[in-house]
């Protein structure tokens, strides 16, 4: 396997094939070589499973899930990269790459025929400049997956990680709440990638859950909420939904007073159980 980790392979690469960083793309790869053997080990990369990757990059990740799993496939948008991919990976016919937008894959439909027969996983070094959209889509899409462990900006991953009911919480908490279990794994320095980023970075995890899904009568009108709370989060609940939801303040007040809330809540204080009765409450 080569050293996709070390320097001189890196700058050898970069020369062979004249590829230059995209800024655009979120093209910060990583050179710490602890980063992704962690990443493919937490990541459920294991006899079994069949594991999609978000952007390969060099296929630095890309080797350390393929050497673990039964089966990877990586969407990645830079067709630069596929000659480069056709050299790293070479020694690997459990690897395969899909040139195409994440954003515009359907994934369900990718699971369905790359993977029957197999648990699945999503494992990836996420370009910052589409973590929430990637996460909000990989979650949307309800996909069978078991896990999905993403590397993202710090600020993100304690935005997505918070617990409800705190202030670190935010809109992206609760929607992700709603599908799922997310826990920080572990932090990665800004100098563990070339170029380097001027952020630190995070590897977190979220396993989708049932368990909202299913006490929330309706999703709809839970994400309304959320957006309208979340959207004005300075504001008292009474303020908020009565905007969003196109109520009286009286109308607010009975319904939290029913859900046994304070009149003066804000968005911030209620946890995951609270949302539950209060959205069932306004159904
Ligand atoms: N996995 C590699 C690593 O860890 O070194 C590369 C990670 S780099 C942060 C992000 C990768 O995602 C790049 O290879 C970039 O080209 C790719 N990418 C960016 N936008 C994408 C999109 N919309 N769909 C698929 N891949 C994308």
């Amino acid at each position: 396997m080569k050293n996709l980790t070390n320097i001189g392979v890196i700058k050898q690469l970069l020369e062979k094939y004249g590829f230059t960083f995209s800024k655009g793309l979120g093209q910060n790869f990583l050179i710490n070589p602890g980063v992704c053997p962690k990443i493919a080990e937490y990541g459920l990369a294991q006899e079994g499973y069949g594991i999609i990757e978000i952007g390969t990059g060099f296929g630095t990740l890309s080797a350390e899930l393929a050497a673990r799993a039964e089966k990877v496939v990586a969407v990645e948008i830079d067709s630069r990269l596929l000659p480069v991919l056709d050299e790293t990976m070479s020694e690997f016919d459990n690897f395969k790459v899909i040139n195409q937008d994440v954003m515009k894959t359907d994934l369900k439909q990718l699971i369905e025929q790359e993977f029957t027969g197999l648990k699945t996983a999503v494992c990836a070094n996420l370009p910052y400049y589409i973590t929430s959209p990637v996460i909000m889509m990989l979650l949307e899409s309800e996909l069978p997956v078991d896990a999905i462990t993403v590397m993202v900006q710090k600020e993100a991953a304690q935005r997505i990680c918070a617990k409800m009911g705190t202030r670190e919480s935010g809109a992206i908490t609760a929607a992700v709440n709603y599908y799922g279990k997310a826990q920080t794994l572990f932090n990665v320095s800004r100098g563990s990638f070339m170029p380097a980023p001027n952020v630190d970075s995070a590897v977190i995890q979220i396993c989708p859950d049932f368990e909202y899904r299913n006490k929330i009568k309706n999703k709809s009108m839970y994400f309304k909420i959320i957006k309208g709370a979340f959207a004005q989060r300075r504001k008292t609940l009474v303020n908020s939904l009565s905007s969003a939801l196109s109520l009286s303040k009286d109308e607010i007040i009975s319904v939290l007073e029913k859900s046994g809330l304070d009149k003066n809540a804000r968005c911030e204080q209620l946890d995951m159980n609270m949302w539950t009765t209060l959205v069932n409450n306004f159904e």
